[in-house]
């Protein structure tokens, strides 16, 4: 459309999206077909980006074949490929086909999901879907949408700790006293994720109050329900308040499964919101022969799992469910005029905003429909097997050789190993396994991480990306070989 000499902007042209949409996807299916040339670990400087592209934007319109061949020869070399078959490095972060679906449906619908009635359908998919995935982790009903419970979308599952512990933070302060914060106590192991210490952070839990509970190898890293008790009768006798409960299934650094049961009877019988956090390992407990590991999840307060990690939800999509909607409400709900609707003010319906910290949301739940309908159940059972199977491969190949050791028993898709000391020499050792881990990362052929158990630096080879099939676990264990043997013969 002409106006003058200027052409007016028509930002939705559906032809030109017809056209453009086409190319984007065709240039995406080519990376996922080639994506296997690329060095897994982004081999870039730092500010390598500044150097190569202008310091303003451009006045005028550019084409899409400029803007794609920067892409390929300017972004690309600076992506870390998540999504290569040799990405074993923290935990998978899934993208497949449905869920690719599901995010062009999501921006192409282009809506703000905050109150029911900004779109319906959203808030509605959002509960049915998460109900549909409760279902399948046999999750007790106090979670589901029937009664007072119900599940949520957060972006990550940092959000859902920090929203789970602003409404305990708020119920304990409602039952004891509104300038009791003070004494508020928060628990886990050491072994829980640094999102948990950030939501403390954030919710003004005082430092002093944050119990973080030591495991060892004794356990293999779960929390031991007797050191909890002890904590909480030792608080209580000081006059503190403990009120929250972090636990994990399928800990970051080695998969660790605290005892659900054991720690939600002390949670309970003390009035201690109990949060179990299974980022990763939930989607494994979709398969009946894995279920046990969130047994005891009926004492729990509310649970956790990110689909988007090992669920083929392309990120970001992190599932809460909670067994009390109010407690998450009363801490987070705001009824400004602008917002007031009759569904709203008549009660009768779910308003995410009231779940979550920011306003805004996105449609998330379409890519997890897509991902459940398109795959079905069985299927994704299968998916997560093929990888846990995958992982015992690697697991062999590991103790075969007798430089390596396996640090913890493997549950699920992570093996800790590392180069066993020479000698009892500890520190040695650490230096040993930090230069492989560089060795290995800086060859490009594949990305693994580390972590550090009772002080020895463990190497993780996480098994979940959508591609990874067994000959690419080979070629990876191939590579740590070869670099450790070139390492400890220098
Ligand atoms: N909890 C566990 C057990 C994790 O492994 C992770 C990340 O890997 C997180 C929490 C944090 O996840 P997010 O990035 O979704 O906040």
């Amino acid at each position: 459309m002409e106006n003058g000499s200027k052409k007016v902007l028509k930002p939705m042209d559906s032809e030109q999206l017809r056209e453009y949409g086409h190319r984007m996807v065709d240039f995406i299916a080519d990376y996922y077909k080639t994506i296997e040339d690329f060095p897994v670990l982004s081999q870039v400087q730092p500010g390598y980006l500044h150097k190569l592209l202008p310091d303003s934007a451009p006045d005028h319109p550019e084409t899409l074949d400029q803007v794609l061949d920067d892409v390929r020869s300017k972004i690309l070399p600076g992506v870390t490929h998540w999504q290569s078959p040799s990405f074993f490095a923290y935990y998978p972060s899934n993208s497949s086909v449905a869920g690719f679906l599901g995010e062009m449906l999501s921006a192409g619908l282009g809506i703000v999901g905050f109150s029911w009635v900004t779109s319906p359908a959203a808030t509605e998919l959002e509960m049915i879907v998460l109900d549909w995935l409760a279902k399948l982790l046999n999750l007790p009903k106090e979670f589901m949408s029937k009664g007072n419970g119900g599940g949520v979308i957060q972006g990550s599952a940092s959000e859902a700790v920090l929203v789970v512990l602003l409404a305990a933070r708020d119920k304990a302060l409602r039952s004891v006293g509104k300038n009791t914060l003070e004494k508020l106590v928060v628990y886990s192991s050491d072994q829980t994720h640094s999102a948990l210490q950030k939501a403390c952070q954030i919710a003004g839990i005082h430092p002093e109050n944050c119990r973080v509970l030591e495991t060892d190898a004794s356990t293999n890293y779960a929390l031991r329900p007797e050191l909890f008790q002890e904590a909480v009768s030792r608080d209580l006798e000081a006059g503190l308040i403990p009120f929250f409960l972090c636990a994990n299934v399928g800990t970051t650094s080695s998969t660790a499964v605290d005892p659900l049961a054991a720690l939600g009877k002390i949670a309970n019988s003390n009035e201690i919101w109990f949060h179990v956090d299974a980022a990763y390992a939930g989607s494994a407990c979709i398969c009946p022969e894995y279920r046990q590991y969130i047994d005891g999840v009926e004492t729990a307060d509310s649970f956790n799992m990110n689909a988007h990690k090992w669920f083929l939800t392309n990120f970001d999509c992190s599932l809460l469910w909670v067994k009390d909607q109010d407690s998450l409400t009363e801490a987070l709900s705001t009824n400004p005029e602008f917002l007031k609707n009759k569904a709203s003010q008549a009660n009768l319906v779910v308003d995410y905003k009231d779940w979550q910290i920011p306003l805004g949301r996105r449609f998330r739940s379409l890519k997890l429909w897509m991902v459940l309908r398109l795959y079905g159940a069985e299927t994704l059972k299968n998916y997560i097997r093929n990888h846990i199977k995958l992982a015992t491969v690697f697991e062999q190949l590991v103790s075969q050789d007798p430089n390596f050791e396996i640090v913890t028993p493997r549950i699920f898709s992570l093996v800790c190993f590392r180069i066993v000391p020479a000698k009892n020499d500890e520190k040695k050792c650490n230096n040993q396994n930090r230069k492989l881990l560089d060795a290995v990362n800086s060859s490009g052929k594949l990305f693994i991480s580390h972590t550090a158990l009772s002080g020895k630096i463990v190497l993780r080879c996480a098994i979940g990306a959508p591609l990874t099939e067994e000959k690419h676990v080979k070629e990876a264990w191939k590579v740590i070989q070869d670099e450790a043997s070139f390492l400890l013969h220098k």
